[in-house]
């Protein structure tokens, strides 16, 4: 789907940020914030008065679910338009790694994603990166959320933070309320140099080598960034594409795991690193300074059960 999205930047859409909220529903990405605070005051969600309407959420459905369903591992549908089956929970603790936002209960994923996830907690220390924090991945069995995505429903997508973990262990009020730090400059072209540093370069280069990385996206800036930093290896980069957001963590995609005939893969990025004018768009004024008249693009309906792969319902009605 980015493939057609990549062509339209280049064309017809260039000199129209209002369609960019279009765009990026389209692509399964919207902004994600990992700056957002969680709560330490978890309440139930009260049961939907019509859980059996048609016109139902389907987000409404699945944040309710808070436990996965106990079968084989399966991701079913598209990034952006799916569910999960035998989730399996990154722990919230690891040597190398620490969940963030622990009341959004979004820890879970296709185990083939928790292996990628803890491979390059392991492999972060080695590059001078102390540990991984790690922000969503996917709800018990995934699907569509009541805030902050439209992809990450499948298991295969996890967001981890440009900050790197502290010596300590996080307490669970700071797991909730600690902020990300903003890689991006105030003028949004370039990266701020008083936070950014080499080693970023190095674990997003390590993760994308990774060969079950299908995607990486990253703001504007630090695709700019990585592509100056990148030296003479470079074969990488083309899995590391632009995206608005994603300015204080990056998007981590992983293919579509060998047990999921249902999981449907997304077309592979265009040839190249993706670097030099391939980026201009991304700095036009009229992205970087759209009209204030411009009205962000309204999000349609959201998705209902019946629009959803029919595996879903069994995942999602599942004991
Ligand atoms: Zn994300």
């Amino acid at each position: 789907m980015l493939v057609s999205v990549r062509f339209c930047l280049r064309g017809v859409m260039r000199n129209q940020p209002l369609m960019l909220g279009l765009l990026l529903l389209l692509a399964g990405l919207s902004p994600a914030r990992p700056q957002d605070p969680g709560t330490l005051d978890e309440k139930q969600m009260p049961p939907l008065a019509h859980s059996d309407s048609p016109s139902t959420p389907a987000k409404e459905l699945f944040a309710r679910k808070t436990k996965p369903v106990p079968l084989a591992a399966r991701s079913i549908g598209f990034y952006s338009h799916g569910c999960l089956a035998g989730a399996v929970a990154l722990p919230i603790d690891g040597s190398t790694w620490q969940v963030m936002r622990l009341s959004r209960n979004r820890n879970w994923g296709h185990p083939q994603l928790i292996d990628f996830l803890e491979r390059l907690a392991g492999q972060a220390k080695k590059i001078g990166w102390n540990g991984l924090l790690v922000g969503d991945l996917s709800q018990p069995r995934g699907g569509p959320m009541l805030s902050g995505h439209t992809s990450h429903q499948v298991g295969l997508d996890a967001d981890i933070w440009l900050t790197p973990m502290p010596d300590r262990t996080l307490s669970r009020e700071e797991r909730e309320f600690m902020s990300a730090v903003n890689m991006v400059r105030e003028d949004r072209r370039d990266i701020d140099p008083e936070v950014w540093t080499h080693e970023r370069t190095e674990l997003i280069r390590t993760a994308a080598r990774d060969l079950d990385v299908e995607r990486i996206f990253v703001n504007a800036a630090i695709k700019k960034a990585l592509c100056r930093e990148a030296g003479l290896d470079r074969d990488w980069l083309g899995k590391v594409r632009p995206w608005s957001g994603h300015d204080y963590h990056f998007h981590v995609r992983i293919f579509c795991p060998p047990d999921s005939p249902q999981c449907k893969p997304q077309p592979p990025p265009e040839p190249g690193d993706g670097c030099g004018h391939e980026l201009d768009y991304w700095f036009s004024n009229a992205v970087l300074h759209p009209a204030p008249s411009l009205e962000p693009a309204k999000p349609g309906p959201p998705l209902t059960l019946a629009e959803l792969p029919a595996a879903c319902r069994a995942v999602l009605m599942a004991p």
